[in-house]
């Protein structure tokens, strides 16, 4: 015998575009722990200071109930002591406190599942994604199905007013009509190659 402990953190990424299924995959993942008696608690992006309950939703319907947060110290507000797995979608719309915050629940020998985007409409790495892929145990790509060939997406086509969206338009543009589509690498438009200096 020796003295290591019996069970330490660990972080596992699901990545991909959109409709690629990571929302499934979270919510099958944590299920299967709820399965396994273990205690699960589950966080998504709110976009505003309220602090509710509501579902992570995959595309095809299933869900599980998750804590909307915007502010990612807040997971610490709702952390009880018997927690075991924690639980993040949309973990790319979170400021880069998220790293940190992960960093201390895998330190505290959580067990932390996150899904995310790891690019954006660009093109471009999301957010605190590469940092987190960086770092996790266990990274999983997923890929959609490109809506114009067929083939496997690993893009976000963002579509405004039923054209490919420009590089430069904002992030959120207000009144505009949008949509997004998973494409592959060869139908995905974008009007600019991404800048690759100076990234974050
Ligand atoms: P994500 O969280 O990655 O956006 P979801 O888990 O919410 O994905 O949804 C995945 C589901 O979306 C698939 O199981 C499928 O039913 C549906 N879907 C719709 N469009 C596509 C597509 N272009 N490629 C793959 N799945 C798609
Ligand atoms: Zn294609």
């Amino acid at each position: 015998m020796n003295n290591l402990p019996t069970h330490m953190g660990k972080l596992e990424v699901v990545c991909g575009s959109m409709f690629s299924g990571k929302s499934e995959e979270l919510i099958r993942r944590l299920k299967r722990a709820k399965i396994a008696r273990k205690s699960v608690i589950v966080f998504k992006h709110s976009f505003d200071n309220r602090t509710f309950i509501e579902f992570v939703a995959s595309h095809d319907g299933n869900k599980i109930a998750a804590i909307s947060i915007e502010n990612p110290l807040e997971i610490f507000e709702h952390l009880t002591p018997d927690i075991e797995v924690v639980g993040i979608d949309e973990v790319q719309f979170f400021s880069h406190d998220i790293i940190s915050v992960v960093m201390r629940l895998i330190e505290a020998k959580k067990h932390v599942i996150v899904a995310g985007l790891n690019l954006d409409f660009r093109s471009l790495p999301f957010g605190a994604m590469p940092t987190l892929m960086a770092i996790a145990d266990d990274v999983t790509k997923l890929t959609a199905i490109c809506v114009e060939c067929g083939l496997d997406a690993y893009f976000t086509q963002r579509i405004v007013n039923g054209n490919p969206a420009k590089y430069d338009d904002p992030t959120i543009q207000v009144g505009a009509q949008e949509q997004y589509q998973a494409r592959c690498r060869g139908c995905f438009v974008i009007d600019k190659k991404p800048v690759w200096q100076n990234l974050q």
